[in-house]
């Protein structure tokens, strides 16, 4: 989280080769920064520009982060010839596509106030970030969510208020929702059996938005959740321990 204090009202910080966009709270001006899970270790500067309200340039100021690692565990796992096979290079492409529309637009103002709630009870079954090994090949890509495994038909909620954006099918992901919280911030709930909620319902922390399933390249009954700053994926049970507001 990046917090300002400055007489203007608008702005932007470059970091990382993305724009994220300040918003005002009260006297503050503030964002949320996602590190991508494969960016580069060591120091890296976050350039906060500031306007005036006729949109002149009044200041620029240079701010330096470090970008440190987190080791994560290998996921080992077993996949059926069946489920493989559905990991074709036109289902990478649907599903890239869809990731583009779905992370095009960002409701403006924030709607959540406090950490998050766990979306679904059970263990986790892969963190966040893992390394992943299918069927005894080399680590390659990392796990873009947090897996909670439980039966089929698990409850799946709502973790903070949010506007429903998209309810859909993905060929990887499977039936999905992904809700909006504002200020940047979006979450995803995957591989559901079923959905209970439409694009732009407004839903409450604990208000269900589906049931848990296996569709899409899955293994077995299970939430795979995202959260997404500016369309980066971040680690989700971050999310829970901390509101990420000014
Ligand atoms: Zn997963």
């Amino acid at each position: 989280m990046l917090i300002v204090r400055a007489v203007e009202r608008r702005g932007q910080v470059r970091f990382l080769g993305q724009t994220f966009p300040l918003r005002q709270q009260g006297d503050l001006l503030w964002t949320l920064l996602g590190v991508p899970i494969e960016a580069d270790l060591g120091l890296r500067t976050a350039e906060i520009t500031l306007q005036d309200t006729d949109g002149q340039t009044t200041q620029r100021v240079v701010a330096t982060t470090a970008v440190v690692a987190i080791e994560r565990p290998v996921d080992y796992l077993v996949v059926t010839e069946e489920v493989q096979s559905l990991l074709t290079p036109q289902a990478i492409a649907t599903e890239e596509q869809l990731r583009v529309k779905e992370f095009a637009a960002f409701d403006p103002e924030s709607r959540w106030g406090k950490p998050f709630i766990q979306p679904a009870p059970g263990p986790v079954s892969t963190q966040f970030g893992s390394g992943r090994s299918v069927n005894g090949g080399p680590v390659g890509g990392f796990h873009s969510g947090a897996d909670i495994a439980n039966e089929q038909g698990t409850p799946v909620v709502a973790p903070a208020p949010a506007r429903v954006a998209f309810v859909e099918d993905h060929p990887i992901r499977g039936l999905s929702v992904i809700l909006d919280h504002g200020a940047g911030v979006k979450s995803g709930y995957h591989h559901l059996e079923v959905a209970l909620v439409k694009p732009d319902d407004l839903v409450e922390a604990e208000t269900p938005v589906g049931r848990m399933g296996t569709s899409g390249y899955s293994t077995g009954p299970h939430l795979h959740w995202e959260v997404t700053v500016y369309g980066v994926n971040v680690d989700p049970f971050t999310w829970t321990k901390t509101a990420f507001r000014p």
